[in-house]
């Protein structure tokens, strides 16, 4: 039975009655602009195809009720409740919970009507991998509020009213790309996001590849405090270039010749991780020409040396990462593999062509495990269109 069929069934049997809608929001993962967001600069994701999916009716019960279908569990929730995050029965509410309660906070904060509703909800998406679950289940919940609403946001401001609900609801430090990948997808096409003034476009994948992701299954932990200290070097570079380039805010107004020639005056670690963004903002910037023009070997070059600059000069790679995209890069119709996201783990992102994939993943799969002795789940998808009612 497919996902859809299995909400409707549980919503059926717990609510007594056939769901009103259903909404898909798709997770996400980035080609290329790693560790740039919050330097300014451009990253460039896809919407996936795999979602998270929600059936869903309005109720005149004063509270929402949800059920987590993979969790096996139910919350309920009023907008009396929301600010001290308990559920109708003043218990507190579960984790996953917070993710759609921040949502409807962060919708209240904004004065829109938010209505009361009974829903199933369930996901393709992994959980904790890197393809952004969180911002999957933010996104479908944001379109459910609307479409019982009667208002209606841009995509762009229901991305950034996720991500606000994730800072200062939940608590998690995200940047904007995760939520605005699931809101802003489309079909067949990459999504260029410029972190500074939020214009995006989009960029052509050529039809003939497959996005292929490798779960390594590692999640190394104080990934936080490692990620806090990157962020820190950054804003730490910038305040050194000031003194010759007195204009620069981020290191996105960095080119690459003005840091070849001032780098020397950087301390050394400093420098490598400075070194790394610009020279990334500049891969991501070379990336729309080459995909405009079907160029995906030259692309997937650009993919090869982010790994090597993540690994090298950001230093957030791991064993098995490196194991990971060491072995996709000698495989049959692999145009390029890096690891994706934080790092210190979690997946790698492998641009394949489309009649090698299903032999890539098993290659993939057997070596790793012969290397490291992981089974590694392995996704082969394209890039889908973003959140979107279905029903
Ligand atoms: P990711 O990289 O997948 O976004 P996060 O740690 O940011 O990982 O978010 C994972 C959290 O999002 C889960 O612990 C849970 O609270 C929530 N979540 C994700 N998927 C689901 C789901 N299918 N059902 C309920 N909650 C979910
Ligand atoms: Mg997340």
């Amino acid at each position: 039975m497919n996902l859809i069929d299995r909400i409707t069934a549980i919503y059926q049997k717990t609510f007594g009655y056939v769901p009103a809608h259903i909404i898909r929001a798709p997770g996400r993962v980035n080609l290329l602009g790693e560790h740039v967001d919050y330097n300014d600069g451009f990253v460039l994701p896809a919407a996936i195809d795999r979602a998270t999916y929600v059936a869903f009716s309005p109720t005149d019960a004063p509270h929402s009720m949800l059920v987590a279908v993979d969790f096996d569990q139910q919350a309920t929730f009023s907008s009396d409740s929301i600010p001290t995050k308990v559920q109708a029965d003043s218990l507190p509410l579960p984790e996953w919970g917070l993710y759609p309660a921040g949502v409807m906070w962060a919708l209240m904060e904004e004065g829109l009507p938010v209505l009361s509703m009974n829903a199933v909800f369930a996901s393709e998406v992994p959980r904790g991998s890197g393809l952004s679950s969180s911002a999957s289940v933010e996104m479908a919940f944001l379109l459910a509020w609307q479409t019982l609403g009667g208002w209606t946001l841009p995509p762009m401001q229901r991305a950034l009213l996720g991500q606000k609900a994730e800072n200062r609801y939940v608590g998690v430090n995200c940047g904007i790309m995760d939520q605005f990948a699931s809101a802003c997808g489309v079909e067949d096409r990459l999504l260029l996001l410029d972190c500074r003034s939020l214009a995006w476009k989009t960029v052509p994948l050529p039809e003939h590849v497959a996005i292929v992701i490798a779960d390594t299954t590692v999640r190394r932990k104080l990934t936080s405090g490692e990620y806090n200290k990157r962020r820190a070097a950054c804003e730490e570079a910038v305040r050194l270039l000031q003194q010759d380039l007195p204009h620069i805010q981020a290191l996105r107004d960095v080119s690459v010749e003005e840091f070849n020639r001032l780098a020397g005056k950087l301390p050394a670690e400093i420098e490598r991780r400075a070194r790394h963004v610009v020279e990334e903002i500049e891969r991501a910037k070379q990336a729309e020409a080459l995909l405009e023009a079907g160029d995906v070997r030259n692309f997937g070059r650009l993919m090869n040396e982010c790994h090597v600059s993540l690994r090298d000069l950001y230093e957030v790679s791991c064993l098995e990462l490196d194991v990971m995209v060491d072995i996709a890069q000698s495989l049959e119709g692999c145009y390029g593999a890096r690891l994706t996201g934080a790092g210190f783990g979690g997946c790698t992102v492998n641009l394949v062509a489309r009649d090698c994939a299903d032999a890539f993943a098993r290659r993939l799969a057997d070596d790793f495990h012969s290397r490291t002795g992981l089974q590694p789940p392995i996704y082969i998808t394209f890039p889908s269109n973003g959140a979107e009612l279905i029903k």
